[in-house]
């Protein structure tokens, strides 16, 4: 059975999201704050966090940073009060997978969770291991990526971002597609998250790879 920790100090959303998770077939434990969450999501009982940001005694801030500096890979989903785009940024930033808005519909939660679990899950021997474009590979097993010769280091989000592009050489690919497959939505947000996104992509693998059409989405051309 899936189990999902719960960091959230606030009874009444603990009493909601476990209501939702176990009528979906889900098992739940609950930390009520930061410290707890830590202990917990080390203890590698767990398939995904849902990680409130407001916490007592250590914030989810700090519960990230001491998680992914563990090197801990659970999938994260931060709930953020605030829909800012610099929360959101930061969070996806500082190692989380996926974040919800509070307040929030359980069905949208539950949708991000099934992406996350989905997408964590070891992908196939028989698949290819290897994408490669151009002088740019992406090991899909080791996440490893290099341009020419050199080695670089993606995010979670940007090393999804950059599969896409691969998947896709030549291609125009519209920011609502991008927001689908990398981020897991249905409907357009109103940050520019990708538009963010693709300016990381472009400082560590160059400036030239993705052209950005007006109007239109991104091209990546290897
Ligand atoms: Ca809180």
């Amino acid at each position: 059975m899936t189990r999902i920790l719960i960091a959230e100090d606030e009874p009444r959303i603990v009493a909601f999201l476990e209501k939702g998770f176990r009528a979906n077939g889900f098992a739940t434990a609950t930390a009520s704050d930061g410290q707890a969450a830590c202990d917990l999501a080390s203890s590698k009982d767990f398939d995904l966090l849902i990680l409130d940001l407001g916490l007592p005694k250590k914030d989810g801030w700090a519960v990230l940073e001491e998680l992914r500096g563990r090197g801990e890979q659970l999938p994260i989903i931060i709930l953020t009060a605030s829909d800012s785009v610099y929360d959101t940024v930061a969070g996806l930033e500082s190692g989380a997978d996926d974040y919800v808005t509070k307040p929030f519909r359980f069905e949208e939660l539950l949708a991000r969770v099934r992406l996350r679990l989905r997408s964590s899950r070891t992908p196939q021997s028989s698949e290819t291991m290897l994408l490669q474009t151009g002088d740019i590979s992406l090991d899909l097993r080791s996440h490893q990526v290099t341009v020419g010769d050199r080695q670089i280091e993606l995010s979670a989000r940007e090393f999804a971002l950059m599969e896409t592009f691969m998947r896709n050489p030549g291609q125009i690919i519209t920011r609502e597609h991008l927001l689908k497959h990398v981020w897991g939505y249905d409907h357009e947000p109103s940050s520019n998250v990708v538009h963010v996104y693709v300016g990381y992509l472009r400082k560590k693998i160059g400036e030239d790879y993705i052209e950005t059409l007006r109007g239109m989405g991104y091209r990546f051309q290897p």
